[in-house]
């Protein structure tokens, strides 16, 4: 079987997300904003938690944990580079390790730059990636720690994924990336389409999360500094697609 994604809003603007194997009993939450969604939602379902996964070490996808451990004896699993700032771990992972969950098998990426240390793991089965505040729903997290080469290079092993890849990312900023990717890229057909479904959804109450990567690629702008339109609306017509990249970030850290 497949995984079961079930999506959970938590805090203001959060996600937490389960995957769930019911034939083989496991079920994975990744990420820990706050405990009390996560457990309603597992106590709903009769779902025993198996597994956590922790993306990187920011209070609101940490916080939760402890309350969540009241309740279930999950494995903890997160980044070795990030044990020392991370609640005490089962399973310290790195770039290329696979974790298994079940029969599941999830590929280990480290994804620097808004946290060094932050990592995604893909489950090619599945066809899901869970990228936190790396690679998100029309936007990309805002670099903390690391630089704009640093999290081109992390971009870049996400854009390489399948199309078809199901994109959990952390929190509902949907609505404001599509404001900013409009203001850089205003005549992609396929933007002005999805920024058209963002806002009707958003009216509705509906998540934008999680999305798929052939829709990310085709229009998020954090995976597009080699498009001709974007680099010529920027006037960086010949730099590289780091440097791309580098300028579309800044320009979204000073965008109202
Ligand atoms: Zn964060
Ligand atoms: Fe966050």
């Amino acid at each position: 079987m497949t995984f079961e994604i079930v999506t959970i809003p938590c805090l203001s603007d959060n996600y937490a997300f389960l995957a769930h194997d019911s034939a083989e009993g496991v079920t994975l939450l990744v990420d820990v904003p706050e405990a009390a969604p996560i457990l309603n939602v597992l106590e709903d379902r009769k779902w025993d938690l198996t597994h956590v996964l922790l993306t990187h070490h920011h209070w609101d996808h940490v916080d939760g944990l402890g309350d969540i451990m009241d309740h279930h004896s999950p494995q903890v699993i997160g980044a070795k580079a990030d044990a020392h700032r991370l609640p005490p771990l089962n399973l310290e992972v790195a770039e290329g390790d696979e974790i298994k969950i079940g029969s599941h098998t999830g590929q280990v990426f480290d994804i620097s730059g808004h946290t060094i240390g932050h990592i995604a793991v893909y489950f090619e089965r599945d066809a899901v990636v869970f990228t936190a505040d790396s690679l998100m729903a029309l936007g990309c997290g805002r670099l903390f720690e690391g630089n704009g080469d640093m999290m081109w290079k992390s971009m870049s092993k996400l854009r390489a994924l399948p199309d078809d890849t199901l994109v959990c990312s952390g929190h509902e900023y949907t609505a404001s990336n599509a404001k900013f990717a409009l203001s850089i890229d205003p005549e992609n057909p396929e933007l002005i389409e999805r920024a058209a479904k963002i806002a009707a959804d958003r009216a509705d109450g509906r998540a934008t999360v999680p999305s798929r990567l052939g829709l990310e690629k085709a229009t998020n702008p954090f995976l597009r500094p080699d498009c001709p339109r974007i680099r010529a609306a920027l006037d960086l017509v010949s730099a590289t697609d780091a440097q791309v990249f580098t300028e579309i970030r800044a320009r979204k850290d000073n965008f109202k």
